[in-house]
């Protein structure tokens, strides 16, 4: 039963954003204008505070192996960092610097899981989890359709601790959630994250809680960390990433914090399994990022703010609808009205021929069949006009109410 990476068909899938993209790049070939709502990568440059860290680090010699778990320097900003900002107590030894924040969740998913182990993944989930869980051969994970839900308020507290109950199995070995949530922009609540945290003690769980878009909030929602809620420390890894908050996606840097009782894996494991650690200029820069001037952060989430609002506006009345996202930087639509009985890719393909590219809901999980994801980070001259173009044409001719 076990294969070597090469034979797994993970390695083998084409992925939807290459597929989106490539379609997108021949239309600007052949001269046309795209609209980018495929890509979840900030438009934005790193602070140049940032840049200039980064410069100087590099000037001044650090240029050597670096302590493997992280730059002392930045894991020391970043304790200050998780104090301020997540209301996590975490010490120096239990937080490791990663090559971005999907590199500290494969890092968490190969400490926690082995071949038979199952992991429940709250979806729609960001499509490199099913790869990231892929990695540790046998094990599997199980979805529960959830964030539409809770945005919805379709499910009260209580509700939603039963579903995460009845969800899980005799193999079920830790949960993965991520809020803001990509691709829906979910924010959970303090009393849905109480769910899920009473769950998780009750049935001895690992939490693996994904914040890559912790400092992106709209309409005053509060981003709440679950290794801050009680008895939850103990239980959780929790990934954050450099990459939304400051622009900084090319950088490659992340980091995790995890519980005392895992720093003999999370340390060995990045040091010697993937890598001997982030170069440390990069660490130095991303201690300027966290312990800097933080007005560049909300310059962007400003920006984004605005950018929501125009899509949201501009849909309004046609027939993709989407619930407004209180996180992240995207819009999850509903379209299928505007698919009509056709397959999602049909109508995928048919919004490229206007110039429209976006990511189809099943890249988010099977059940997502009649949903699309729009980014948010793009030009927001492109963003207004991609909602006008999707308003008055999508749906046209298929039957849906307008
Ligand atoms: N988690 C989520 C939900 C994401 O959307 C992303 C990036 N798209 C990441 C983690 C990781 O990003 P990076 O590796 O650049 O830090």
């Amino acid at each position: 039963m076990f294969q070597p990476l090469a034979d797994r068909p993970l390695l083998h899938t084409t992925s939807d954003l290459g597929r989106v993209m490539a379609a997108a790049r021949e239309l600007e070939a052949a001269g046309r204008t795209v609209y980018h709502l495929e890509r979840g990568e900030p438009d934005f440059d790193t602070p140049p505070h940032v840049v200039e860290a980064l410069a100087r680090a590099a000037r001044d010699g650090a240029t050597h192996y670096p302590d493997a778990r992280g730059v002392r320097e930045l894991r020391e900003a970043l304790v200050a960092k998780l104090a301020r900002d997540n209301a996590i107590a975490a010490h120096v030894d239990d937080i490791v610097v990663t090559l971005g924040g999907t590199h500290a969740l494969f890092c968490a998913f190969q400490a926690l899981l082995a071949a038979g182990d199952e992991l429940l993944v709250l979806s729609p989930h960001w499509m490199a989890v099913p790869k990231l869980v892929g990695f540790v051969d046998g094990a599997r994970m199980r979805t529960l359709p959830a964030y539409l839900e809770l945005m919805s308020g379709a499910w009260t507290d209580a509700q939603f601790a039963d579903a995460l109950r009845a969800a899980i199995g005799p193999h079920t070995k830790g949960l993965y959630l991520n809020t803001p949530n990509n691709p829906t922009g979910a924010v959970l609540t303090r009393g849905q994250l109480e769910a899920i945290a009473g769950v998780a003690i009750e049935r001895g769980l690992w939490v693996v809680s994904d914040e890559a878009y912790e400092h992106l909030l709209y309409d005053g929602a509060q981003h709440v960390s679950i290794a801050s809620l009680p008895g939850m420390a103990e239980r959780t890894v929790t990934a954050f990433t450099f990459s939304k908050s400051y622009a900084m996606t090319g950088w490659r840097a992340g980091y995790a914090v995890s519980p005392p009782s895992l720093r003999g894996a999370m340390g060995p494991i990045l040091s010697f399994y993937t890598t001997h650690g982030v170069f440390p200029s990069v660490q130095l820069a991303c201690a300027a990022a966290v312990s800097g001037p933080q007005d560049a952060v909300e310059a962007m989430r400003r920006a984004y703010d605005e950018r929501r609002r125009s899509m949201l506006d501009g849909l309004a009345g046609g027939a993709v609808t989407a619930p407004d996202p209180r996180g992240a930087f995207y819009v999850f639509a509903n379209a299928g009205a505007a698919r009509g009985g056709r397959e999602l890719w049909t109508m995928i393909e048919e919004w490229l021929s206007w110039g429209v590219a976006v990511l189809p809901g099943t890249a988010f999980g099977p059940e997502y069949g009649d949903w699309v994801r729009l980014s948010l980070a793009t030009r927001p001259d492109h963003v207004a006009a991609a909602a006008k173009l999707l308003r008055e044409r999508a749906g046209a001719g298929t039957g849906a109410t307008r």
